[in-house]
């Protein structure tokens, strides 16, 4: 090496503007050999040198080995790259780490991990086979002999079953019951199954085990025959899975169980609505609304009172306005005794009216009836009226003609006072007492 050349001056200035000393030729042209601010020997490109760009090796290894011991590690060799390097763990395995990870600790035997995944799998009867999906996951061989990806938290925790062992399970027990496992279902406990009777339906798995199969579709058509076997027709669905809506013989809508629907116990409420204002229009009444109860509607009757009547009532016309008969009470009143005669039947009729003509009109007799009034006797009050027709009734119930034949004539209202011709002297004779 020439001292004095020009070149070799000026890197010996530029070792010194770095602090360092040049010491000599290096392990070819390209190097020099360098004394370091840190009193360590290294060879340096003077190129790197002139601008600062170099480290002490020697002061740099020291480094890594404090930074392992302090890990518990220790610092053996090169790694396969510039950035880690070997070392021995405290566990006693060898294994390549980053720099940066021994630095910080961050990292883990990754043969002790792998051994004690592998003993986590044995104490559940497993083999560990290799890696999984992601770093959570592990490819295992189970008990029965399947492989499967298992969590690795799952093993540990004995929280896995073997899927293939599980469909064949669930395979069996739905052949068991005559159907056929499609597919899965809309969580754990649903599958896809063919049914016996070929339609496919979710089903639980606890029910296809009990055998508590019911195909919906087959349930639907079931429900439009009986439907259909009623002049109706199936709509949809109602306000519970023993409803349904139907569209009835009579076109209106409505709600039917489907036990009611089977047997053709139903009836159109709009219909029956209608022939009730039918009944009471032919009574010269109106039908308002409900009643009570469902025997009951109200009415406006005739007379312009509104009031509660049977809707049987109704429909006989055996009703009277409470109103009416209040204010009736208080008014003069007749007790009459009439004759009466359609073809070759006859009978006599007691009762009480203010107007008599107009009660016969009310009694709904056939159109060629014949009356005639026998007797009368005028009252202040109705009541006054109504309490001898009553002791007349009294003295002679037994001779009285059954309600049950004179409904036949009588198909308004007066079927209940009505006595044979044989009476006539004897209720004539009342009436004449009375006086
Ligand atoms: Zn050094
Ligand atoms: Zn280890
Ligand atoms: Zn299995
Ligand atoms: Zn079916
Ligand atoms: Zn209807
Ligand atoms: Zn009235």
């Amino acid at each position: 090496m020439d001292w004095d050349s020009p070149t070799t001056k000026k890197h010996i200035a530029e070792a010194k503007a770095q602090g360092c000393e040049l010491l000599g030729t290096g392990r070819d042209g390209y190097f020099r050999t360098y004394r370091l601010p840190c009193g360590h020997e290294q060879e340096i490109q003077p190129g790197a040198m002139r601008v600062g760009r170099f480290q002490c090796q020697t002061c740099f290894t020291s480094r890594l080995k404090e930074e392992a011991k302090s890990q518990g590690c220790t610092l053996l060799g090169a790694g396969d790259k510039k950035g880690n390097r070997t070392y021995l763990l405290d566990c006693g395995h060898e294994q390549v780490i980053l720099l940066q990870k021994m630095r910080t600790g961050a990292f883990r035997c990754k043969t002790c991990v792998v051994n004690n995944l592998k003993k986590e799998a044995e104490l559940r009867g497993c083999e560990l086979l290799g890696a999984g999906k992601d770093c959570h996951y592990r490819t295992y061989r189970l008990p029965c002999g399947h492989e499967q990806v298992i969590t690795t938290r799952s093993m540990r925790l004995g929280n896995f079953r073997c899927q293939i062992c599980l469909d064949t399970k669930l395979n069996e027990e739905a052949n068991a019951q005559g159907c056929v496992l499609l597919g899965a279902g809309k969580n754990a406990n649903y599958r896809i199954y063919s049914l016996p009777c070929g339609h496919e339906q979710e089903i639980t798995l606890a029910n296809m085990r009990g055998g508590r199969l019911r195909c919906q579709i087959c349930l639907d058509n079931n429900l439009i025959e009986e439907a259909r076997a009623q002049g109706c027709e199936l709509l949809g669905s109602g306000k519970d899975a023993t409803y349904r809506t139907y569209r009835l013989p009579c076109g209106h809508v409505l709600e039917v169980g489907t036990g009611a629907m089977r047997i053709g116990q139903f009836r159109c409420q709009v219909c029956f609505d209608n022939k009730l204002n039918e009944e009471a229009k032919a009574q010269g009444c109106e039908l308002l609304g409900s009643g009570k109860d469902a025997n009951y509607r109200t009415y406006r009757l005739n007379c312009g009172h509104q009031q509660e009547v049977g809707t049987r009532e109704m429909r006989t016309g055996s009703f009277r306005c409470q109103t009416c008969e209040e204010f009736f009470y208080t008014l003069p009143s007749n007790a009459y005794l009439l004759h009466i005669k359609v073809g070759a039947d006859e009978w006599l009729k007691l009762g009480y009216a203010k107007d008599v003509d107009f009660r016969t009109t009310r009694y709904g007799l056939p159109s060629e009836a014949e009356v005639s009034v026998l007797a009368t006797m005028p009252f202040d009050t109705g009541k006054e009226a109504q309490v001898f027709e009553q002791s007349l009734h009294k003295n002679h119930k037994r001779k009285r003609l059954p309600v049950k034949e004179m409904l036949n004539f009588h198909t308004g209202s007066g079927a209940t006072e009505c006595y044979p011709v044989t009476m006539v002297e004897t209720l004539l004779a009342e009436f004449k007492n009375a006086k």
